[in-house]
């Protein structure tokens, strides 16, 4: 295993009000390269005191960028864009060693990231307002469509870079200031990208970057000076989050966890669905909201189709991050890595029939917290590693006899994030995707997030979208004026 690229690694610490400081008030956090468990750095971690001065900062820098003429912005934005295209393999190397992202998925990420700053600033200059039809007094009335204020944006550690790019590109482009919490277990992607947003040109002040954990994040939700906060992250914080949250009756958008339903149709071309089926190991270890986690096959092709994906995870590779044929890196810490085995464990006494892994690999990876593909059968709904979201590359298998029964199935769970579909029947795939309850229907192997398109939970998933025009809605309010032509 090499060792992690710490050269790299910007310097931990927090961005500020257009200044880089590293002094915490509350203490640090000793970040370790997942594939390996060698220190990166000890991370300052934000308290209250940082996360004042930064919606301090944020407030401050607010009326000016928003009466920037939207060109302006549009401009910054692009700007910024190629910034972090041109830091394209800098940016690589850092989520590579922030979070063991392999080599070919930490590939894609810069390019998606100036996309969605692209994206949005294209956005800058259409969003505006309505006019409102009258009657029967003569009247005119229109509405505008204006920024919060400042935002609040926490995320977790799976993909930082990418709920970077998410959620401050809308925010910005219509005008709001933004403090983003990145997890102390992969805060340097952030960190980077605020320090380019300076490089950029982006004014002081808009975009703040301050890493923590809890406290940080209780500090941030609980600051009456924020307007607006967007949480990416587990349930059970997201209700911190609101409990924070509700004094100041702050808003809050939540993008939250998934237990993602694969249904495989036994008129679904096989190879296609073997590939899709591993979709839910594969990207980030399973340490991803998307990832579909319980396959619903059809009866009449079950055995063979366990069979044939328990033949296909045979070769995936999983090993080194920074190797370019690596499928799969590592988990994010011991503790995460811990609590999938206890999912395995624990579904295995439970008489589940562990089809593969379900272990903690060794050898050339024994100092880091790898686990393989792991496939889970012989279960049902009742199965904790069924109804619970493991975030780890676990996926269990169950059968259904008809369409009617893997709808159901597939909707027998709190979350609501996405749903898969596996068949070659047009039809069936439109009637089947109008039945799932879920914010993302994806058809045959299909995976990721289009830049343009809505992306966000039902139920227990979350609440409002990221992504295209409606994740521009997400951060603005609409305000009514109303004129009496009489
Ligand atoms: P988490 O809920 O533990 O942490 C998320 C963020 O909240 C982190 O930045 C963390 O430091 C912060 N936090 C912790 N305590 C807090 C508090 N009391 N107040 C405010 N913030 C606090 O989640 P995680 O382990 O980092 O990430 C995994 C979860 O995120 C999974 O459930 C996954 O499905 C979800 N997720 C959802 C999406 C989505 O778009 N729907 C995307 C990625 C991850």
């Amino acid at each position: 295993m090499k060792p992690a690229n710490i050269s790299a690694l910007p310097k931990p610490g927090f961005v500020i009000g257009g200044k880089k400081t590293t002094e915490s008030s509350i203490g640090s956090y000793d970040h370790l390269y997942p594939a390996n468990g060698q220190l990166t750095y000890a991370v300052p971690l934000g308290g209250k005191k940082e996360m004042d001065e930064a919606v301090a900062a944020a407030r401050k820098a607010y009326p000016a960028w928003r009466a920037m003429p939207v060109n302006e912005k549009r401009k910054l934005m692009n700007r910024f864009a190629q910034v972090i295209r041109d830091h394209g393999e800098e940016l690589k190397a850092i989520v590579m060693a922030e979070n063991g992202s392999p080599h070919m998925m930490a590939d894609v990420f810069p390019e998606w990231i100036a996309d969605l700053f692209e994206y949005n600033a294209g956005w800058a200059d259409k969003i505006g307002g309505d006019m409102i039809t009258t009657w029967p007094a003569p009247a005119f009335d229109y509405t505008i469509d204006e920024p919060y204020g400042v935002i609040g944006i926490i995320v977790p550690w799976n993909g930082p870079a990418i709920s970077f790019g998410q959620m401050i590109a809308p925010a910005m482009a219509v005008g709001n200031t933004c403090i983003i919490k990145p997890s102390e277990f992969a805060p340097y992607s952030c960190i980077r990208l605020g320090e380019l947003a300076l490089e950029a040109g982006i004014p002081e002040g808009v975009i703040n970057v301050v890493p923590g954990g809890g406290e940080g994040g209780t500090a941030l939700c609980s600051h009456p000076g924020v307007d607006k906060l967007h949480f990416t992250g587990g349930g059970h914080t997201a209700q911190k989050v609101l409990s924070a949250a509700q004094p100041n009756l702050t808003p809050v958008g939540l993008e939250l966890g998934g237990k993602s339903a694969r249904l495989v149709f036994a008129d679904a071309d096989r190879q296609t669905a073997i590939q899709a089926a591993l979709m839910g190991c594969i990207p980030m270890s399973g340490q991803a909201c998307i990832a579909g986690t319980r396959v619903l096959v059809e009866d009449s092709i079950f055995d063979s189709f366990v069979a044939d994906v328990q033949n296909a995870a045979s070769y995936i590779k999983v090993g080194d991050p920074a190797d370019a044929d690596t499928a799969m890196g590592p988990l994010i810490h011991k503790q995460q890595m811990d609590r999938v085995l206890g999912f395995v464990d624990r579904a295995s006494s439970n008489g589940a029939r562990i089809v593969s892994g379900g272990e903690r690999l060794g050898g050339d990876l024994a100092d880091g917290f790898f686990v393989g593909p792991t496939l889970v059968a012989d279960v049902d709904a009742s199965h904790e590693v069924v109804r619970d979201e493991v975030f780890g590359p676990v996926v269990s298998f169950m059968r259904f006899r008809d369409e009617e029964e893997a709808v159901r199935l597939a909707n027998a769970t709190p979350y609501g994030l996405a749903a898969y579909i596996e068949s070659n029947d047009l039809k069936r795939v439109h009637r089947v995707a109008e039945a799932l309850d879920a914010g993302s229907i994806l058809v045959n192997n299909a995976y990721g997030l289009p830049v343009a398109a809505p992306f966000g939970g039902n139920k227990q998933s979350g609440v409002g979208r990221v992504g295209g025009i409606h994740g521009i809605r997400e951060f603005v309010r609409t305000k009514n004026v109303y004129i009496n032509m009489a």
